[in-house]
């Protein structure tokens, strides 16, 4: 077998960085998609890749090894180095030997096969909205357009350890591998791919197509697509062949974003939000409460029927005024009965507040005339 291998890498329409990067180091090829504030994502995906190539440059140890040694160095670094501190990437590479693939996949970038006109995800991403889709909470239709859909729940270099994905696949001759981040996929559709895939004429010209496609979307975010093919043994072309006129900014540039994909990040976010949920859930519970509470008092001197509770929290009423009568307060206050009026009298409903004021209209009128008031005293 025979491999040819293009890649294509684009900052997008929106990013002020590329904190994407990629590995055409034949027969091992990856792509990583850092995340962290400041520098963070661009050094994240490098330290990675660069981790990973060099562990393989110098032989003996399996794939999915350097990519735990590739977490291991980011963690250390992400601790060391405070201006990059929590920073993360996804990492999805694949190393051809024979006709046979290995797989290892960290995130929520992707691999793809493309093989007689059939495009098939390789991958799972390691996201929040796939575990729901998992659990049959929502359908792949709704996590593509679920605002958290970026969220992951797995990513390289921010725990101490990780669990990484691993697959074999044997190879036929025609197949196209695809390795790509989030911002191809959540630019255009598997449809889109697979005809890109299936139209270009050579690994380069689809990585480029698919670069463009994405960026013709939207282009939101970071976009990088590397293209494998498989050729028989006498096919034309280089073992290798990466076209000679395409640029290739293994170490891109400057790169600043801030996505919460961070597990602890999330983590705190989810808390956060969760507590004002909490807050307002029980604020809203309260006032319900609270508007099911009447009580009869005084305003202005006179008697009312209040709609809450005869207290004041943190400078608020905790009631307000439902009716004002001309029932002179001072006048019920002083029939032994009502002295608890100025402090309000607890009723059930606002129909037994107007009758306990009916009763003390009665009850004023039994007691005969008040003594004189002298106010001025
Ligand atoms: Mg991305």
């Amino acid at each position: 077998m025979k491999v040819v291998a293009g890649v294509a890498t684009d900052i997008g329409r929106v990013r002020e960085g590329n904190e994407d990067s990629y590995l055409l180091e034949p027969p091992l090829y990856a792509v990583a998609d850092g995340m962290g504030g400041a520098r963070g994502g661009e050094v994240a995906s490098q330290l990675a890749l660069s981790t990973v190539e060099d562990g393989y440059l110098s032989g003996h140890r399996g794939l999915a090894a350097l990519v735990r040694d590739a977490n291991t160095a980011v963690f250390a670094r992400s601790v060391e180095d405070r201006s990059v501190a929590g920073m993360g990437t996804t990492l999805t590479a694949v190393l051809v030997e024979g006709d046979a693939a290995r797989l290892v996949h960290v995130g929520d970038s992707r691999a793809y096969l493309l093989r007689a006109g059939t495009l098939r995800q390789l991958t799972e991403d390691h996201t929040l909205v796939q575990r729901m889709v998992r659990a049959g909470e929502i359908t792949r239709r709704e996590a593509d357009v679920h605002p958290h859909r970026n969220v992951l729940v797995r990513s390289l270099g921010t725990e101490p350890d990780v669990e990484v994905d691993e697959a074999d696949l044997g190879l036929l001759e025609g197949d196209r591998l695809l390795l790509c981040s989030d911002g191809l996929t959540t630019m255009i559709t598997e449809q889109q791919i697979q005809a890109i895939l299936e139209a270009a004429p050579a690994p380069q010209d689809a990585a480029e197509r698919l670069v463009r496609a994405a960026n013709r979307a939207g282009g939101l975010d970071n976009i990088t697509a590397v293209v494998v093919e498989v050729r028989g043994d006498d096919a034309d072309g280089q073992d290798t062949g990466v076209a000679a006129t395409v640029s290739r900014p293994r170490r891109p540039a400057r790169a600043r974003r801030t996505r919460w994909a961070r597990p602890s990040l999330t983590r705190a976010l989810v808390a956060a939000i969760l507590s004002v949920v909490v807050l307002l859930a029980g604020f809203s519970a309260f006032r319900t409460w609270l508007d099911s509470r009447w009580y009869v008092g005084v305003t202005n001197g006179h008697v009312a029927v209040f709609q809450g509770i005869p207290a004041t929290v943190m400078g608020f009423h905790l009631s307000s005024v439902d009716l004002e009568t001309d029932l002179p307060a001072l006048e019920i206050e002083r029939l032994q009965v009502y002295t608890d009026l100025p402090r309000g009298i607890n009723v059930d409903t606002r129909a037994d507040a107007l009758a306990r004021i009916e009763q003390m209209r009665k009850d004023l009128k039994a007691a005969g005339p008040a003594p004189p008031v002298d106010t001025a005293s």
